[in-house]
């Protein structure tokens, strides 16, 4: 299968290249030229299968033309350790679907291990005889589930960068304890700078003919993709209680990564009626569902702050998905967006009504799908993307309470921190890099 750029001023490339570059040359994000679609009678024998076995049919349909079926069986297996479980919240038919049972109790650990085992396969098959370099610049969450995929894998190394003094001090362990092939790097400067520290390194001629670069972000389609597992799981849970005919998923959004994975599980024959994107207070997607205006500005702080994004960079991929056709768009998904108050209000409320603890980003999904007013035959599900205690600091300060650490986050707690650090200027950076 060939992968082509959304700004088609590149040539189209195999997955290989796709995946080890991450973005094309002419700065688009690639998309496969072909959606597989998976047929009805498989999709309704999913009920009968293991999350292992639904993830290997949706990898084999996409992947399979470019990698050997034992590979691709074995690195699913080596991704899906965990299970992302569908759990009803007894009331007007609202599931959340938890996403937080992998190794740092975020959605990501999904995309994050298989772009890993994925982009170490291609190194080996290709020869590449040089260390590939993954940059990765984080608000928190990107950093641990990254660096906890990618740790020991041979050939790789992976340098985070976050910004001194903004990311939990949960989050902060979980990529700056490990060693190894793992590389902190605190910045003195917000998000932003660190982002644009990545950015200048792509760009940057000099570096990318001695250091092989590649990013693990959701530009990088071994890392979106099979995000798309768990939706196919998700509709076999519901499935199984004959709760799946009509289908309205909401998804906590940023940079809409997780919400094109969707699109394409769609795409692929997945029944699914509606989409919601589920917004903070940047809201730049929801004013493009109501005016067809996309204005990217720079983002605000919010309690969802894996959210914060005012430039969603799979934007680009939702526009050439639908040919850019607006009414398509709106026509399959419907957005919604909350301030801090309000995510403030839902977490307490879901808490006092039904005993379910939601993360600030869950209850942006929650809230978006209770707003939508689902009919008694719809059935309505939200991503809850995040363990709570990932955002301890802000799910205390909400409920006033001192919630629980699970074990497996604790665990993360007890090693030492190291990183280097480093200004925001990027000749620092570089120079960083080539030593
Ligand atoms: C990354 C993240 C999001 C946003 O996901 P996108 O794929 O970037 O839209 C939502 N919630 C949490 C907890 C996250 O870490």
């Amino acid at each position: 299968m060939k992968y082509y750029s959304t700004n088609r001023q590149a040539p189209s490339v195999g997955l290989e290249d796709a995946v080890i570059k991450s973005l094309a040359a002419d700065r688009g994000l690639y998309m496969p030229e072909r959606i597989p679609v998976i047929d009805r009678d498989t999709i309704k024998s999913l009920k009968n299968r293991s999350f292992r076995e639904i993830a290997d049919i949706v990898a084999q349909k996409f992947f399979g033309e470019d990698m050997d079926s034992q590979s691709l069986t074995d690195i699913v297996a080596d991704t899906l350790s965990f299970d992302t479980p569908v759990v009803p919240l007894y009331i007007n038919n609202i599931y959340s679907l938890e996403l937080f049972h992998g190794p740092t109790l975020a959605f990501k650990d999904v995309g994050a291990r298989f772009m890993a085992r994925m982009l170490s396969h291609f190194i080996l098959r290709k020869g590449i005889d040089r260390e590939v370099n993954v940059l990765v610049a984080t608000s928190g969450d990107t950093g641990g589930a990254v660096a906890n995929g990618f740790l020991g894998v041979p050939g790789i190394n992976v340098f985070v960068l976050y910004p001194k003094g903004k990311v939990s001090p949960i989050q902060e362990c979980q990529f700056t304890t490990l060693e190894r092939n793992v590389t902190a790097i605190e910045i003195d400067g917000a998000f932003d700078d660190c982002q644009a520290l990545v950015k200048s390194a792509f760009m940057d001629a000099d570096l990318n003919g001695r250091m092989q670069l590649t990013s693990a972000n959701s530009i990088n389609v071994a890392r979106f993709l099979p995000q798309a597992f768990y939706y196919f799981n998700a509709y076999a849970q519901l499935d199984r209680e004959g709760k799946a005919g009509e289908l309205i998923i909401s998804v906590p959004s940023g940079n809409f990564g997780n919400l094109t994975a969707g699109l394409f599980a769609c795409r692929m024959g997945l029944p699914v009626k509606r989409f919601i994107a589920a917004n903070n207070s940047n809201d730049v997607f929801l004013e493009y569902l109501k005016t067809g205006k996309y204005n990217p500005r720079p983002s605000v702080e919010t309690y969802a702050s894996a959210m914060d994004v005012g430039d969603p960079s799979n934007f680009a991929r939702i526009l050439d998905l639908f040919g850019n056709d607006h009414r398509q768009i709106t026509g399959l998904i419907a957005g919604n967006r909350y301030a801090d108050d309000e995510i403030a209000e839902t977490v307490r409320r879901v808490r006092r009504e039904y005993g379910y603890l939601l993360d600030p980003h869950g209850a942006c999904g929650y809230q978006a799908l209770a707003d939508y007013s689902l009919k008694p035959e719809e059935t309505g599900l939200f991503l809850e993307t995040a363990h709570p205690a990932k955002f301890k600091e802000t799910v205390d300060t909400i409920l006033g309470e001192d919630i629980e650490i699970p074990a497996k986050l604790q665990a993360f707690m007890s090693g030492e921190k190291k990183s280097v650090k480093l200004g925001k200027d990027f000749d620092g950076f570089k120079a960083f890099l080539m030593k």
